[in-house]
């Protein structure tokens, strides 16, 4: 099946060919569109709707759309739906990673959790599902992997970072793996 997946981000992409190996996955580049699809929900469930709604509205083809928030118990689950603009906009990896470090200064409760939020728009009809690793914030960045928060992020029952961990090991066990393991059981 040939299904839009509403993102440009390439790690993301490989991630999710890597995954959903049964079907063709095209970009937003492949379908030619170059919006800046507005993300102004207040929740990851609203914000991945406004993505695939855009999607289907304007190219009429079948979608799916991922909005992603890191959950930090002791800072009362922010950033959360903030996660990619934390540290202002525009968006910068390194300055969210120096945010979060600053933010949890002195905090012993290191407890973290990603969660993402698919939403499939199929013939119209829309479905959502959701993705969680539970896991820990480190005390400096560690590896060279991955993007976005993964130098920081330690999944539970492991002692490096997803920026140390193989990919496959991320692939198997993360929030975008586990929400695309719902999206596959619906599809
Ligand atoms: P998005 O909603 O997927 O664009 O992600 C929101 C924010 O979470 C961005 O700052 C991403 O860098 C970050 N993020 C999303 N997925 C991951 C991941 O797998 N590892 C680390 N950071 C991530």
């Amino acid at each position: 099946m040939k299904l839009v997946f509403a993102s440009n981000n390439a790690h993301k992409l490989q991630e999710v060919r890597a995954i959903l190996t049964g079907h063709t996955i095209l970009s937003l580049e492949d379908i030619g569109c170059h919006a800046d699809i507005p993300e102004t929900a207040d929740t990851l469930e609203g914000n991945s709707l406004l993505k695939a709604q855009y999607v289907f509205d304007h190219f009429h083809c079948d979608c799916f759309a991922d909005d992603t928030g890191l959950e930090i118990e002791a800072l009362g689950n922010q950033p959360g739906v903030y996660t990619a603009r934390w540290a202002g906009e525009p968006s910068n990896p390194a300055n969210n990673r120096k945010k979060a470090l600053q933010e949890l200064a002195g905090i012993d409760n290191r407890r973290a959790r990603f969660r993402t939020v698919i939403t499939l728009i199929r013939g119209g009809k829309i479905d959502q599902v959701e993705g969680i690793v539970r896991g820990s914030i480190a005390e400096a960045e560690y590896g060279n992997g991955g993007f976005g928060y993964d130098p920081l992020f330690i999944p539970e029952g492991y002692d490096k970072t997803f920026a140390e961990l193989p990919a496959e090991t991320k692939n198997a066990i993360s929030h975008r793996a586990r929400a695309l393991q719902a999206l596959t059981n619906i599809l």
